[in-house]
């Protein structure tokens, strides 16, 4: 009972500071895309094919969150405007981003001179559904080596995702994917969801995806 209790609180926490993360982000004008996968699936990759495609059009951040290294900050600094790594590798809550950590990755960018910030979350389906940041919308990716059941065995992260991404189209060829039992298991957890099928090998769907950003980030412009 008492350990349900500090889960609650940590949790009511986090929900506190993601709040006021996405205020300071309002007021900046600054839209934030949570992406989340599995490890391997491709959020890198994601991040490198949209900062190509968009970084003549959007001053765009990124905050990259691991257990350990830097190795993905180093693969898109040349491209943003802004790179932040966090390592979550002493902390508890390892296997998540925090609203926390993102409140101080603020500190370290020049948010008058951003409009896009795209955070890589750590690799894992898990923790961060449960984790808010002060995203305005939340990406998931799955890759078809990972097979077509996700949805089933990880329900929270596809029930809260504003889109999914289906990476590695140029594998279907090779690897048993059911592409439409896996949107059906998609669109039965969430109806609203956004689908996009993309290879960030081949660029194939990248084109779409990058629409997708800018109509978003124009929506919540508007709203504010
Ligand atoms: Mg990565």
């Amino acid at each position: 009972m008492k350990k349900i209790e500090v889960i609650q609180n940590v949790l009511e926490a986090n929900e506190t500071i993601a709040r006021r993360n996405q205020q300071l982000l309002d007021k900046h004008k600054v839209f934030v895309i949570n992406i989340m996968s599995a490890p391997g699936a491709g959020k890198t990759s994601l991040i490198l094919q949209t900062l190509k495609r968009l970084k003549d059009r959007l001053n765009i951040a990124v905050v990259e969150g691991d257990v350990a290294s830097t190795v993905d900050a180093e693969k898109v600094q040349s491209e943003a405007k802004a790179v932040v790594q966090i390592n979550t590798r002493n902390m508890p809550e390892s296997c998540s981003l925090m609203a926390a950590m993102i409140e101080s990755a603020l500190k370290d960018m020049p948010l008058d001179n951003i409009d896009l910030i795209l955070i890589e979350n750590v690799g894992n389906l898990i923790c961060p559904a449960e984790f808010a940041l002060g995203e305005h919308k939340r990406v998931v990716i799955s890759s078809l080596p990972e097979g077509d059941d996700k949805p089933t065995k990880y329900p929270l992260i596809f029930v809260d995702a504003d889109a999914v991404i289906i990476n590695k189209m140029d594998l279907l060829p090779h690897v048993d994917f059911d592409i439409t039992a896996f949107r059906r298991s998609i669109t039965g957890l969430n109806p609203e969801v956004e689908v996009f099928q993309i290879s960030c090998k081949t660029g194939d769907g990248i084109e779409k995806w990058c629409s997708w950003i800018l109509e978003q980030a124009k929506a919540s412009a508007a709203r504010q």
